[in-house]
């Protein structure tokens, strides 16, 4: 089995096990309770969260504990939407977005908010002077992904946070979602992110909303106060200590598993070269994580079922977007519908070895 789907997912690294099976053992009790179990739980919730914001650079930021990213993202965008449309009712967001951050506005345009989706350009960037363009005296939020996960375009993030801060009455939210543990992040411009541990080695079922103290939300879960008085719910000890854990392992021997990666990509874009009727997708500002491709003479769904007989794990699209069998994403930077049509990705991890690759490249030569 050769799994190239590190970005749907990553398979959970096993010292986590261990450690979640101990912490849950040891502090079992309800970390809302006051008696001393419940105090020893809270206790290491909150050691957990320091030391998340350690290994994020983090300072007065707040951490919610969510299920995941998706739920992050609905509490970032529309509990900050909700709760500040007194200042305005204008949102501002990325043509290239995951669909948890896509249908939140959705959601939030049938409550009666006016969103403006930024142009699309070939290169996948976002122009500043677009949203300097966009902005209104009523814009209150925007947002972008630092990450695509379908072409892993890395939008400048820090160059925009920067700008925004021209207009105080904007709150920049960003999915990190893709960019945690692949990439080195500065955040300090960021008023709201979201990540999910599933997509760094963590387990599946903990995420967080981090955001600056002077943001405000509404709850999206609702019921009596826990760690934050943001999610309710009896905090999830084991998932918690858990996050924060795998983020410490995330940025372990960093720059080698960077290289490693870098090293595996540059190598198979060489291989792809030879092939006629596959063009790459991904471009100069994709990390090396994600390659998106297309196979011109092959659909997306087919690609990935002929390469899964083989035992072959890649992604057509996300895992989360339609089964429409056509790239929004790849489209929008390409123009080129046979493009949308034929695309996947094949995401790498420092877990991929050059032997994978060359066994897929092989695959790829028999399927084509
Ligand atoms: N945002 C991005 C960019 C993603 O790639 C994903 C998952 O693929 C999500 C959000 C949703 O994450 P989760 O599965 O943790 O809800």
């Amino acid at each position: 089995m050769i799994y190239l789907d590190y970005s749907s997912t990553t398979p959970v690294d096993k010292r986590l096990l261990e450690y979640f099976s101990i912490v849950n053992r040891k502090f079992y009790g309800n970390p809302n309770s006051n008696h001393q179990l419940g105090i020893e739980a809270a206790y290491e919730i909150e050691k957990a969260t320091l030391s998340i914001k350690k290994s994020l650079g983090l300072n007065n930021e707040e951490v919610i504990y969510t299920s995941g990213a998706t739920e992050a993202n609905n509490l970032g965008i529309i509990g900050y939407a909700l709760q500040n449309s007194e200042h305005g009712k204008h949102l501002i967001v990325s043509p290239y977005e995951h669909s948890s951050v896509v249908s939140c506005f959705n959601h939030l345009e049938k409550l009666g908010f006016e969103v403006d989706v930024l142009p699309a350009h070939i290169d996948g960037l976002i122009l500043l002077e677009d949203l300097k363009g966009k902005i209104r005296k009523d814009t209150i939020l925007v947002s972008i992904s630092m990450i695509n996960s379908e072409t892993g375009i890395a939008q400048a993030i820090d160059d925009i946070g920067k700008f925004l801060k021209e207009y105080p009455q904007i709150a920049f939210h960003v999915d990190l979602t893709q960019a945690i543990g692949k990439i080195r992040i500065d955040v300090a411009n960021i008023d709201l992110f979201s990540m999910a541990a599933h997509k760094f080695y963590g387990i599946k079922g903990i995420g967080a909303l981090v955001k600056k103290p002077e943001i405000m939300i509404v709850p999206m879960i609702h019921g009596g106060k826990s760690t934050t008085k943001y999610r309710s719910g009896t905090p999830a000890t084991g998932l918690i200590l858990s996050l924060a854990k795998s983020l410490e392992f995330a940025y372990e021997d960093f720059d080698q598993r960077y290289n490693h990666v870098l090293k595996l990509k540059n190598y198979l874009v060489n291989e792809l070269t030879h092939f006629p009727n596959i063009v790459i997708n991904s471009n100069q500002y994709s990390i090396p994580h994600i390659l998106n491709i297309s196979n011109l003479t092959i659909e997306s769904k087919d690609i990935v079922e002929r390469l899964g007989k083989q035992q072959i794990y890649v992604s057509a699209q996300t895992a989360c977007s339609s089964d429409s069998g056509y790239s929004h994403m790849i489209y929008r930077i390409t123009k080129d519908e046979q493009r949308a049509k034929t695309s996947f990705r094949v995401s790498l991890s420092y877990k991929t070895s050059l032997a994978e690759v060359i066994q897929f490249v092989e695959c790829l030569k028999n399927e084509y």
